[in-house]
């Protein structure tokens, strides 16, 4: 079996972008494509950034035990298929998971070999303006989400590791580190 990274963050933690630089750096790193069912956003693609799936045949999915993990958010579904852990470990990648804190923790649980790592904004006023930075949201969005963050950052303790995201070079150092030496 690969190695396996699962990373977690509040929205605003920047795990997105710490993804792509690590792939740059190290080609044998690849995510696995979750499943969901909300609708695709502007320049998603099915397959790429998610199997984007009916409500039915995820819960169809649940039922023939096709998720390894997989959380409700509102209204939506998302999940990770054991057939995509299994497809990178095929390619002998290092599989990265980018997942909610509730799944993160029931991963960890069911792999406890996998490394759980959670992403850190440096501050909750840093927090704050690279939420409103976005410019595409609500006061009010931008309340929940910070309210969700926050919530999410009273977890980061159960992660084996946590790594602030101040400056870019600098976390990406620490988090391809810590995939090095596990
Ligand atoms: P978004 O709708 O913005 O793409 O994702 C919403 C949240 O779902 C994010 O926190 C994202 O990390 C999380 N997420 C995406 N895929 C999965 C998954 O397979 N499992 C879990 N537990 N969370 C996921």
């Amino acid at each position: 079996m690969s190695k396996i990274i699962v990373i977690s963050g509040p929205s605003g933690s920047g795990k997105n972008t710490v993804y792509d630089e690590l792939l740059r750096r190290d080609k044998s790193i690849a995510q696995t494509v979750s499943a969901t069912t909300r609708k695709p956003r502007e320049g998603e693609s099915n397959g790429v950034d998610y199997y984007f799936i009916s409500t039915e045949d995820f819960e169809n999915r649940i039922s023939d035990g096709e998720f390894i993990e997989y959380v409700k958010y509102g209204d939506n579904y998302y999940g990770t298929l054991k057939s995509e852990v299994q497809r990178l470990s095929d390619e002998q990648k290092t599989v990265v998971l980018i997942i909610d804190v509730i799944g993160a923790l029931n991963f960890k649980k069911l792999f406890p070999e996998a490394v759980t790592v959670f992403l850190l904004p440096p501050s909750e006023d840093v927090l704050k303006h690279r939420l409103c930075g976005r410019g595409t949201e609500s006061d009010e969005a931008i309340q929940k989400r910070l309210s969700i963050a926050k919530e999410e950052m009273r977890q980061a303790n159960k992660y084996d590791y946590r790594v602030v995201n101040n400056e870019l070079d600098k976390c990406v150092d620490e988090v391809f580190s810590i995939i090095k030496n596990n």
